[in-house]
């Protein structure tokens, strides 16, 4: 698993009164002089340090020439995933955090920690706090991601706290990444308020995608996971109000001990009410967050609720319900799972068991979240040989 934040050895001097800055780093010590102002040097490679960058991040154990000490900030290890083009922040005490990997396709930009529901798996724990910096740091970030990324996540928290500021960020987006594909995570309810879902669609972006979860087709039992009552009615009105202004809506479901035993119903209900959706994705629980802390209520074996998974995408599937199972290894499902599946667990917090050293499908299988393979994740582990 990568280490997406932590601290630094020692941060430059000349940033110490700055503030939060963003860094979009390069690796590349020919880059015209006119376009190192903009950038930070990542010295990943023994030899002399070009000059004029705006800043250095010096990893440790690179034995290099460092020619201005002052705007260079001494990095551990664990950072030395760091790459060209990737993007940065780094806080006035010392901290700093990964927000883009330019490498990568699973990257998501965590706008904030609020949020009106409180589910029992959350793997973002709400917080009750202004946290609008990190909108705008997310504007700053947008600007320095490269225009050719494929995919781009907005989570949090829900990231329609900020009502019209979150439509601003959607058009600031669509303006500086006009061809990078857009997926926000939203709880929906906020798209309950017809006018708010009008203002979204009004971005008109070519390529977005929100996903909202329904955990059941009974309503208590969804307001029960998310811990908060009249959440289902806000986000199925939220859905068919996003369907009325054309936009795309995938249905995300988490799989675990309290809704697992509906999914077949839950699907007939989507059939039935919401076969216009773009997508249904049927997902694995992570073990993190309030999941953690709520194992006990929330933890059964993938391998136990694998014939209601099936019943699920074939009733989904048979409606014409473009449907994906994310986040399941692939030995703890059914074959006639095999079509939806996505291998899908992000590349940085995705690992295998000690198990799957001889299967011959690990190229096509999920594997683990890192946190369910440290929670001993499943005794019916078994490689296909
Ligand atoms: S044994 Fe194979 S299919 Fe099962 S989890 Fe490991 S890699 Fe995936």
């Amino acid at each position: 698993m990568l280490t997406l934040s932590g601290r630094v050895i020692k941060r430059g001097s000349s940033a110490e009164t700055s503030g939060p800055r963003i860094y979009s780093l390069s690796t590349q010590a020919s880059l015209p002089a006119a376009l190192r102002g903009k950038k930070a040097f990542l010295i990943k490679e023994a030899g002399l340090v070009p000059t004029g960058f705006k800043h250095y991040f010096h990893l440790e154990g690179v034995n290099a020439t460092i020619t201005e000490p002052e705007k260079t900030t001494r990095l551990g290890k664990e950072f030395s995933y760091f790459g060209n083009d990737d993007v940065v922040s780094l806080t006035d005490d010392g901290r700093i955090r990964s927000i883009f990997r330019a490498d990568s396709d699973h990257n998501s930009i965590l706008l904030t920690e609020q949020c009106n529901n409180y589910c029992l798996m959350c793997s973002q724990p709400p917080k009750r706090v202004d946290d609008s910096w990190l909108l705008r740091e997310a504007f700053d970030a947008i600007r320095l991601i490269p225009r050719e990324t494929k995919v781009l996540g907005f989570t949090g928290g829900e990231p329609t706290v900020y009502g019209e500021d979150f439509i601003k960020l959607l058009d600031h987006t669509k303006n500086w990444l006009p061809n990078t594909s857009l997926h926000v995570l939203s709880n929906g309810r906020s798209f309950a308020d017809q006018s708010f879902a009008h203002s979204y669609s009004k971005v008109e972006h070519p390529d977005l995608m929100v996903g909202i979860p329904i955990y059941s087709a009974d309503p208590a039992v969804h307001d029960y996971v998310v811990q908060a009552q009249g959440a289902f009615d806000e986000t199925v009105r939220g859905v068919l109000n996003l369907k009325r202004f054309g936009q795309r809506v995938e249905i995300r479901v988490v799989l675990h001990k309290q809704t697992y035993k509906g999914l077949p119903e839950l699907a007939t209900f989507i059939a039935r009410n919401l076969l216009f959706v773009d997508q249904v994705a049927l997902m694995g629980l992570e073990h993190t967050g309030f999941a953690r802390a709520n194992i006990d209520s929330l933890w059964i074996d993938p391998i136990e609720y694998k014939d209601q998974l099936s019943e699920a995408v074939r009733i989904l599937s048979t409606y014409g319900i473009q449907t994906a199972v994310y986040n399941h290894p692939l030995c703890l499902v059914n074959s006639d799972v095999y079509p939806a599946y996505v291998k899908s667990i992000s590349d940085w917090k995705n690992e295998y068991a000690i198990e799957c050293a001889p299967c011959t499908k690990k190229n096509e299988c999920g594997g683990f979240f890192s946190s369910g393979i440290q929670n001993g994740y499943s005794q019916s582990i078994k490689p296909f040989i």
